[in-house]
């Protein structure tokens, strides 16, 4: 799964996932990437969510929707309301699970429940990182 999540100059704020799903799936099954609010959500002035596990556990938290929610509605950061999700509603059914997501203030998470997940990001200043499960590059242009 690869996602994707941005705010830009304006203040919109945009995400995206792709997904081949996983082996052996079900024929015809969707998954929770392409649905709105499950795999991929974002809303202006809130946050964009992109999430990569096991689809059908994003589909029944509706997990995209609900990172904004908490943040929307509780008042959580981004980090509070994505670790929430990954950390504690998701963990216990060790399914692998993990996102990346963007608040509207330009604040980034991206919580992981499984051994690591590659993440990258670039700041609002052009600056460009990459990360293993337990290391952080800076990535020069
Ligand atoms: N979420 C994807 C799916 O269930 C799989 C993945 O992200 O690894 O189709």
């Amino acid at each position: 799964t690869v996602g994707a999540v941005a705010l830009d100059a304006s203040g919109h704020l945009a995400a995206a996932t792709s997904t081949g799903g996983y082996n052996n799936k079900p024929a015809g099954r969707i998954g929770d990437t392409p649905i709105a609010g499950a795999g991929t959500y974002a809303r202006d002035g809130v946050c964009a969510v992109s999430g990569t596990g096991k689809g059908e556990f994003f589909i029944r938290y509706a997990v995209g929707h609900e990172v904004a929610s908490r943040v929307r509605y509780l008042g959580e950061d981004v980090d509070q309301a994505a670790t929430g999700l990954i950390m504690e509603e998701l963990k216990p059914y060790n399914i692998g699970a993990g996102l990346v997501a963007v608040g509207a203030d330009g604040s980034v998470a991206a919580p992981y429940n499984t051994a690591g997940m590659f993440r990258g990001w670039v700041t609002s200043d052009g600056d460009f990182f990459v990360a293993t499960h337990d290391e952080v590059f800076a990535v020069s242009a």
